[in-house]
C-alpha cells in the first residue's frame, strides 16, 4: 500500500481548517494539500454542539471569513446557519474534494532527514490504520477535547433520580417540555440555553457559583444591512468588518484602561433590564474586571426577558451534593429538578490531543516557547491555529493562515524546506509568561501548565490583540533571525546523500 503524501496536511475541517485551505489555494496554488477530519462532517464546533438555541456570540461579519461575505440579515447567527455558511464555502471553492472525513489522527512524527511529518491515525468507521506524510503540518484542531466536555466531580450525582446532560452531548430526543431544569454554569453556553429551554420547560434555574458580565445586543446589525442595500456585497462586508473590529477593539481597550467605568456601565445596563428590585449585585456582578474572563453577549435581551417573565431564575450558590430529587446547595436550599444540564465547560487540550515526536524525541509543548502564538520553538514545519478569546476567532485564524502561506512561499523562493523557530542566544534568559496573559477562566487555568510559554519580546509573544497581530503577521519579516529556513540534514553520516529535489517535499 502506498502512503499518500501532500505538501501541506491540515488537521480539522472546522472554521480554521476550511479557512486555511482557502488561503492555501489562493496564495500557494502549486501546493498539494489535504484536510483530515476525525468526524464524519465538517464544521467542528458548529457541527458538534446541538443544544437548543446554539448560536454565536460574535457577529458573523467578523466570525465569517475575510474572503466570503456573510449575507444573512442576522449578525448573531444560530449554529445551523453557521454550518450552512461553511458548507457553502467548501462547495464554492472546491475545498470539499480535499477533505478526508472519519480520519482521526493520533500521532505525528517529524524526520529532519526527510523534512517530512509522518501522520498516523485511524479510520473512525472501522478502526483501520491511516498513515499519510506531509512537508508541513497545519493543526486546525480547535482548542478543546471532542471526547467529552468538562464536568466537575459532584458528590452524590449517581443518586439523582432525573437526567444529567452535558451540552456537548445533547440527546437529540431530550424532552424538557414542562420539566424543571437546572442549568449549572454561567458561561456563554448557559446564557444561550436558559432562554431557549425556558420557552417550553416548566421552569429553568441557572445555578452559578459566581456571576458573569452579561450584555445584551440586537442580533441584527442595521448598519450592515443598510450598507448591503446600497453597496456591492464585498464592499459592504469589508466596511462592516472594519467597523466591528474597531468597535470590539475600542471596547476591549476601554476594559483595560478604565475597567471601573466599563463595569459601572455594564451593570447599569443589567439594572435597567431587570428593574430596581432585582439583586444585580449578587447575580450579575463578577469579582473580576470586564474581559478578565469572557464577557457574555445575549441577543435581544432574551435572557433578561426569560428572567422577567418568571420562566427562568438565577441562583448564586454552590452545589453541596446531588440528591434523589435535585441539587442541595451550600446554603441548605434544595433545587428540585427533573433535568440537570452541566454547562460547566470544555476540556481544553493541546493540538488535537495528538502525540508529537521530533527526530525521535517526544514533544512536551509546555517546554516550548510560542512563536507569534502559532508555532513552537524547535518544532519544524508545524503551525497551529488559535483564534481570539476577546474577539472573533476567525480574525486570527485568517491571519495565521495568511502567514503560513507567506512562509511556504518563502521556503519555495529560497529553495529551503524546513522552517524552525529557534531561540537566539539573547532569548535564552527571557522571563516566562503564560500562554495567554490576563485571561484566566477555569478551562484555561486547568491546562495552563501544559501550554507553551510566552517571552517578553517579539516574536516570542501571543498578544491576543488584532491590531498587533496584523503587524506581526502581515508586516513582520519572515526571515527575522528566529525562524530558521534550512534544508534537510541526513540522519546518519553513512546515509546516502539526498538531493534537494528528492528530499524537499515542501520547498520547490
Ligand atoms: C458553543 C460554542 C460557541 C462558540 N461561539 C463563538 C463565537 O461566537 N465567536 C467566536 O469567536 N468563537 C466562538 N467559539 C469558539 C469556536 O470554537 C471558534 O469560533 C471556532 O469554531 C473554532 O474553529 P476551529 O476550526 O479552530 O476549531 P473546531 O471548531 O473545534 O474544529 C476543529 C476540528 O478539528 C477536528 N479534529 C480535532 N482533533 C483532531 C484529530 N486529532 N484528528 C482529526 N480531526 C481532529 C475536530 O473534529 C473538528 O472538526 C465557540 C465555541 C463553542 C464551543
Amino acid at each position: 500500500m502506498t502512503t499518500e503524501h501532500v505538501d501541506v496536511l491540515i488537521v480539522g475541517a472546522g472554521i480554521s481548517g476550511i479557512g486555511a485551505a482557502w488561503h492555501l489555494q489562493d496564495r500557494c496554488p502549486d501546493r498539494t494539500y489535504a484536510i483530515v477530519e476525525g468526524r464524519d462532517d465538517l464544521g467542528g464546533t458548529w457541527d458538534l454542539f446541538r443544544y437548543p438555541g446554539v448560536r454565536s456570540d460574535s457577529d458573523m461579519h467578523t466570525l465569517g471569513y475575510s474572503f466570503k461575505p456573510w449575507t444573512a440579515d442576522k449578525a448573531i447567527a444560530d449554529g445551523p446557519s453557521i454550518l450552512a455558511y461553511l458548507r457553502e464555502t467548501v462547495h464554492e471553492y472546491g475545498i470539499d474534494r480535499h477533505i478526508r472525513f472519519g480520519h482521526h489522527i493520533d500521532r505525528a512524527t517529524w524526520s529532519s532527514a526527510d523534512a517530512t511529518w509522518t501522520v498516523e491515525g485511524h479510520r473512525t468507521a472501522d478502526g483501520e490504520p491511516v498513515t499519510m506524510t506531509c512537508g508541513y503540518l497545519f493543526m486546525c484542531s480547535g482548542y478543546y477535547s471532542y471526547k467529552a466536555g468538562y464536568t466537575p466531580e459532584f458528590e452524590g450525582i449517581e443518586d439523582f433520580g432525573g437526567q444529567v446532560v452535558h451540552p456537548q452531548q445533547w440527546p437529540e430526543d431530550l424532552d424538557y417540555a414542562g420539566k424543571r431544569v437546572v442549568v449549572v454554569g454561567s458561561g456563554a453556553t448557559a446564557m444561550t440555553l436558559v432562554p431557549a429551554l425556558a420557552e417550553t420547560a416548566g421552569h429553568v434555574t441557572m445555578l452559578q457559583r459566581s456571576p458573569t458580565y452579561v450584555v445584551s445586543r440586537s442580533d441584527v446589525d442595521s448598519v450592515a444591512n443598510n450598507l448591503r442595500k446600497v453597496l456591492p456585497e464585498p464592499v459592504a462586508y469589508e466596511l462592516t468588518r472594519t467597523k466591528n473590529v474597531a468597535m470590539q477593539q475600542f471596547f476591549y481597550q476601554q476594559t483595560r484602561v478604565r475597567p471601573e467605568k466599563v463595569k459601572e456601565r455594564l451593570l447599569g445596563m443589567v439594572r435597567k433590564e431587570l428593574g430596581p428590585d432585582y439583586d444585580v449585585d449578587r447575580h450579575f456582578t463578577p469579582s473580576y474586571n470586564p474581559w478578565d474572563q469572557r464577557l457574555c453577549l445575549v441577543p435581544n435581551s432574551d435572557l433578561f426577558e426569560a428572567l422577567r417573565s418568571g420562566r427562568a431564575s438565577v441562583v448564586t450558590d454552590q452545589i453541596a451534593r446531588f440528591t434523589e430529587a435535585g441539587v442541595e446547595l451550600r446554603s441548605g436550599e434544595v433545587l428540585e429538578a427533573d433535568i440537570v444540564v452541566t454547562a460547566t465547560g470544555l476540556q481544553m487540550v493541546t493540538l488535537g490531543e495528538m502525540d508529537f515526536v521530533v527526530d525521535g524525541e517526544p514533544v512536551d509543548f509546555s517546554q516550548t516557547w510560542t512563536y507569534k502564538g502559532f508555532a513552537y520553538s524547535d518544532i519544524p514545519n508545524l503551525a497551529s491555529s488559535f483564534g481570539y478569546i476577546n474577539a472573533s476567532w476567525t480574525l486570527r485564524s485568517d491571519l495565521i493562515a495568511e502567514y503560513v502561506c507567506r512562509m511556504l512561499n518563502h521556503l519555495a523562493e529560497t529553495r529551503t524546506s524546513i522552517a524552525t523557530p529557534r531561540l537566539r542566544p539573547s532569548d535564552c534568559s527571557m522571563p516566562e509568561r503564560p500562554w495567554i496573559d490576563g485571561f484566566n477562566p477555569g478551562y484555561m487555568n486547568r491546562v495552563m501548565d501544559r501550554l507553551p510559554r510566552q517571552g517578553d519580546r517579539e516574536p516570542w509573544i501571543n498578544p491576543q490583540r488584532y491590531g498587533r497581530d496584523k503587524k506581526l503577521f502581515r508586516k513582520g519579516p519572515l526571515d527575522d533571525g528566529v525562524m530558521q529556513f534550512t534544508t534537510p540534514v541526513p540522519a546518519e553520516p553513512t546515509a546516502p546523500v539526498r538531493t534537494l529535489d528528492v528530499a524537499v517535499p515542501v520547498g520547490r
